[in-house]
């Protein structure tokens, strides 16, 4: 092949788009022919292990992102292996001189980019990267001193101060290709979805995954839920929220298309700057990664260390199946489990439960949800279970226990939620739907619950866990 027209490959990782993608668009740009490809790395390598629902959701984003890049003229190329072994096989079988990738900020990959970038180098092949996961670059936003933020407000007042980020770039309209197809890898042979049972048949209740489906995600909710956003957000029963955190997760959506999508909208400025703010959270999980590679592993905060964790045991397996006895954390726990997705004031009460009232590792909880959730995200993860444990960066302090109850009568006052993940409770007059355990022997017949054979009895009581971590934290400071 020609040099002029040796082609370029787009190596597409957790940046599953055609629309504001760089490294796409440069190399469409160049005129020559585009090899778009993904592959499968292995598990502990690159973005990491993927879990078991965010494996579904990759499946079908792949899919759709065939789709889309069949439609610009140039087919994805499907290929498992180490990704350095899979791009030398494919140049040499290409011809390629350049490769080209959205950068990612997770620590094991940027380990396998930069190895990869100068091994290309030293054979006089080009490869480029570009920015794309975050709407800032975590080695540019810094403090005064040039030092990564470890609280958020003033990360979020640096992030405002540096102005709009980048604007997106619309999709190419065409793409060159190769003459010849190359081979691809079957995507049913990946067996990335389950299939006996197909435990994820539940979560298309809820999702269609891939990059049309995001923008139209996108487009309703700047048109109707970002009124009241500010409010609302806190309701796990109400439609509030974006729900764009999965496509966020694979990049089927930029951070920055999301941002300024916001741009100029008629919505009262409180819930803008909340939307947006929440936005800066994820920014600020993926920043503290980047500058801090074992925030998935190791307490921030290493007085944590020396806490009296208990053992895994059979509590950590009642709170992943949703029957604590506690309703607003069983019904958080089984909307993750039917939905592989959590409300985010929910995941707080999940999270602080396991933690603080059963005084289980957040490392276990961090795990669970990894593998359950499809918008499982290393960074925002791992920073928010240490944020909920107090032993992360500008984390809640340990002491600050959700009250389980109050939570859900607050933030889920008729029952809403429970209800529709806790049928079982479905019958229960409001005044009681979030302790049952204190209702009147005629409030539960009526409802037609048996306490401790339909639902369970609470597995620890509020009042002695609290007193037991209050307890734990203290030896602990006094140490
Ligand atoms: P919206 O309210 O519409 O917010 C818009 C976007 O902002 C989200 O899509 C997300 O990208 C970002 N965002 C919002 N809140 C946060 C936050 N607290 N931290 C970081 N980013 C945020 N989010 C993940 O994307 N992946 C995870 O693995 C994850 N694990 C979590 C674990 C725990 C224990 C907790 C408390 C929170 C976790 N979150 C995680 C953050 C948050 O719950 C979700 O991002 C949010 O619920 C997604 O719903 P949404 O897209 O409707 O959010």
């Amino acid at each position: 092949m020609a040099t002029h027209q040796a082609p370029v490959i787009v190596w597409f990782r957790k940046d599953l788009r055609i629309d504001d993608n760089a490294a796409l668009a440069a190399a469409a740009d160049t005129g020559r022919p585009v090899v778009p490809l993904y592959v499968l790395e292995p598990a502990e390598a690159g973005t990491g292990a993927l879990g078991a629902a965010q494996r579904w959701w990759l499946h079908h984003a792949l899919e759709a992102l065939a789709g889309n890049l069949s439609g610009l003229g140039a087919p994805l190329v499907l290929r498992s292996g180490p990704a350095d072994a899979v791009l030398d096989a494919l140049i040499a079988e290409t011809g390629a001189d350049t490769v080209h990738w959205n950068r990612r900020h997770d620590p094991s990959g940027m380990a396998i980019d930069r190895a990869i970038k100068a091994a290309l180098k030293t054979r006089g092949l080009a490869a480029t990267s570009f920015a794309g996961q975050l709407l800032h670059d975590p080695t540019r936003l810094l403090t005064g001193e040039k030092k990564p933020f470890r609280v958020y407000t003033p990360f979020w007042k640096a992030l405002e101060r540096a102005g709009e980020p980048q604007e997106p770039i619309d999709p190419p309209a065409r793409l060159a290709a190769l003459p010849e197809p190359l081979t691809s890898e079957r995507l049913e042979d990946w067996r990335l979805t389950p299939a006996r049972p197909d435990w994820a048949a539940s979560f298309r209740e809820v999702w269609t995954p891939g990059e049309a489906a995001a923008q139209e995600r996108l487009a309703t909710f700047v048109d109707r839920a970002i009124d009241g956003y500010g409010t609302d957000r806190d309701h796990p029963a109400l439609d509030a929220t974006s729900m764009l955190s999965p496509y966020l997760a694979l990049g089927e959506i930029s951070p920055a298309r999301v941002w300024h999508a916001t741009r100029g909208l008629d919505a009262p400025t409180g819930d803008l700057v909340h939307f947006r703010k929440e936005l800066a959270w994820r920014e600020f999980c993926y920043h503290l990664h980047f500058h801090f590679p074992a925030l998935a592993e190791k307490n921030w905060n290493d007085r944590f260390d020396a806490f009296p964790w208990e053992e895994r045991g059979e509590a950590f397996t009642l709170w992943t199946r949703g029957l604590t006895g506690y309703p607003i954390v069983d019904a958080g726990m089984r909307q993750l489990w039917r939905h592989g997705w959590m409300h985010n004031r929910v995941r707080m009460i999940t999270a602080s439960f396991l933690i603080k009232h059963l005084m289980i590792d957040w490392r276990h909880g961090e795990k669970w949800f990894r593998d359950t959730l499809v918008d499982a995200d290393a960074a925002s993860n791992a920073a928010n279970w240490q944020w909920v444990a107090g032993s992360g960066a500008d984390a809640s302090p340990f002491f600050r226990i959700f009250n389980p109850i109050l939570q859900g009568e607050k933030f889920d006052p008729d029952g809403t939620y429970v209800r529709r993940f806790v049928p079982e409770l479905e019958n229960l007059d409001a005044a009681w739907i979030h302790k049952p355990f204190a209702a009147p022997e005629a409030a539960l017949k009526s409802a037609g619950i048996d306490l401790g054979r339909t639902y369970p009895k609470p597995i620890v009581d509020h009042a002695r866990a609290r007193e037991r971590a209050l307890a734990a934290f203290k030896a602990l400071k006094a140490d």
